[in-house]
């Protein structure tokens, strides 16, 4: 990263210190650090995954924006690229690993079927998105993304971590998060955030 990116506008530096002085906010160097080392979990669900894995290799590189390492737990993961159909079957195992990265973490909805269904939206074993259970940073549109698209989707993930706040961001707030409650499958996949409602139509 240049020293000019990392400085916060309004300051005027002397041109023979540019090179060695920065001016910033702790936020700014923050962010900084953690927009350039983002791991994503080593996860990937259908055809997208394969779009994923060649994002990853050499001719793409995701190394050029520190997040080459792919990691294999959740527990040192701070994103989750969901790349593929997230079927009804899965979405439970989606929820118990999201819960299990630590803060700060990110997803992103790679391709239709993460966005909203895909192909296979009225599918009886097809859940319509991802964000129906956890909370979604960045959508990647297409069917399946291509991998200069995933790229994209990250440098926007980048530009919204640069946009976030020691004051304000969730994992510095007191008291533990909640975790979101694991869907539960049966004949059919229930949220048990909407056990509530669900028993009031029925009565
Ligand atoms: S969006 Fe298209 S390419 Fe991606 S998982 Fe769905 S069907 Fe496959």
């Amino acid at each position: 990263m240049e020293t000019n990116e990392l400085n916060t506008p309004g300051y005027e530096i002397p041109s023979e210190l540019q090179e060695q002085v920065a001016i910033t906010t702790l936020d700014r160097l923050y962010n900084w650090g953690r927009r350039a080392s983002v791991w994503p979990m080593m996860f990937g669900l259908a055809c997208c995954a394969i779009e994923m894995i060649c994002t990853a290799a050499s001719r793409f590189d995701t190394a050029r924006f520190g997040m080459e390492i792919m990691r294999p737990s959740p527990r040192q993961s701070d994103l989750l690229l969901v790349s593929g159909t997230v079927t009804k079957k899965m979405a439970p195992t989606i929820v118990r690993l999201y819960n299990q990265m630590p803060e700060p973490k990110y997803v992103i909805a790679m391709g239709a079927c993460a966005s909203g269904g895909g192909p296979f939206k009225e599918g009886y074993n097809v859940v319509s998105g991802i964000d129906r259970f956890i909370p979604v940073d960045v959508y990647i549109p297409g069917c399946p993304p291509t991998p200069q698209a995933l790229l994209n989707g990250l440098i926007k993930l980048q530009e919204k971590i640069s946009t976030q706040s020691i004051k304000t961001a969730r994992w510095y707030q007191k008291g533990p998060a909640e975790a979101i409650p694991i869907p539960i499958l049966g004949p059919d996949l229930i949220d048990p955030r909407k056990i509530p409602q669900i028993k009031g139509q029925k009565s």
